[in-house]
């Protein structure tokens, strides 16, 4: 084993994608948002357990996402999310990726790139309902749909809208949203198999309105709550723990400080032991002097910044070089959890598990 890595537990996987299909209707499709390795936490190994629990397709964030995931065998429609410009729809035809257009793309090159390649590419058509990022306006969609119209080798494959606020308490901001998603969706082309998919996490959670014919969970397969305003309504496993190992351990006397800026400056005779993790791996640096980790199932606290590579934390006297440190997970009685994490760090646990990038993953 690495002296630090990632632990992705496989059960705890499967058991949210489980959980998460038997929330929704048989007739919801479900697809896996694998986007940023899977917020961190490896694509290809979760599309595969994704499928094998009925989930019909993947979502990424960019074609070159999409491409890895053809490149690993998927068949299965692999939705971008993010709009193309030129230079991406090469490569999102070359892979048969389901791309996005709205009213802002260039027909004209994904129609000669469609063509030259001989092939009729699905598009989606993203509905811009209130987010304020991509998509077609409720307004402007018949313009569009006139327009698309005359591109014989772009083929319209469905839509889809992406809410704001489904995550807040206050559902009426989502809800209106939805209204708008109607009027847009009330002017399309809607056949039996033309998709139509709104619900993030929270949706699927909270949102049945949300649901259409294909929902797109994301954050919910990793473990966390999509947002703490939220009742925790489904049973949900973290997915990631972050083991490291105690390097060295000494005594940092009374007046002394440790680290860079010497931050921290021991009040009385203590130990420390050092990590070997640091922000380069994606371990936050504002974690400094604020952050705790577990060994021997015990808290023991950050204690001054965290360097690049490495960082110290206060400990007792047992603790020995080789021991193993828990920056997240559940060691013995112990838990730090990955919302506790994002919440010391001021952030959500998404940016926690998507910047952890150096460490090797090891699947259990
Ligand atoms: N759909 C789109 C368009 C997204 O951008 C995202 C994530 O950012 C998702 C679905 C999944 O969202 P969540 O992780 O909240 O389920």
């Amino acid at each position: 084993m690495p002296v630090s890595y990632m632990e992705i537990n496989l059960n705890a996987l499967r058991h949210n994608l489980r959980v998460i299909r038997q929330h929704l209707p048989k007739e919801v499709n479900v697809l896996a948002v694998v986007k940023a390795n899977a917020y961190g936490h490896g694509a290809v190994e979760t599309l595969r357990i994704a499928m094998e629990e009925g989930y019909t397709a993947a979502a990424v964030a960019r074609v070159e996402e999409g491409a890895k995931l053809r490149e690993a065998g998927f068949t299965c429609p692999i939705y971008v999310l993010g709009l193309p410009l030129p230079e991406d729809m090469l490569m999102g035809v070359k892979y048969d990726l389901t791309l996005p257009v709205d009213d802002t793309v260039d027909l004209d090159a994904f129609e000669d790139i469609a063509k030259g390649a001989g092939k009729t590419v699905e598009v989606m058509m993203p509905i811009d309902t209130g987010m304020n990022r991509i998509g077609t306006h409720p307004e402007d969609v018949k313009p569009f749909l006139k327009k698309l119209a005359g591109y014989p080798h772009l083929h319209l494959h469905g839509t889809w809208t992406h809410m704001a606020t489904a995550d807040c308490k206050d559902k009426s901001a989502a809800l209106k949203q939805l209204d708008r998603f109607d009027e847009a969706i009330a002017q399309m082309p809607v056949t039996d198999d033309f998709v139509i998919s709104s619900a993030n996490s929270a949706g699927v959670i909270d949102i049945p309105k949300s649901w259409h014919n294909l929902a797109r969970p994301g954050i919910i397969i990793y473990g966390p709550q999509p947002s703490d305003e939220m009742e925790h309504k489904l049973d949900l496993q973290y997915v990631m723990r972050i083991v490291s190992h105690v390097t060295h351990v000494q005594t940092l006397h009374k007046g002394e400080a440790i680290g860079y800026g010497g931050t921290y400056v021991a009040d009385k005779d203590m130990k420390t032991a050092t990590v070997p993790i640091g922000y380069a791996d994606g371990y936050p640096r504002c974690l400094s002097n604020k952050g705790e980790v577990l060994i021997g199932g015990k808290r023991c606290p950050i204690v001054g910044r965290i360097c690049m590579d490495q960082f110290m934390v206060a400990v007792d006297d047992s603790v020995k070089p080789g021991d193993e440190v828990i920056l997240m997970g559940r060691q013995g009685e112990g838990e730090i959890t990955l919302d506790e994490v994002a919440k010391t760090a001021g952030t959500i646990p998404h940016e926690i598990t998507c910047d952890l990038k150096r460490i090797p993953r090891v699947f259990v």
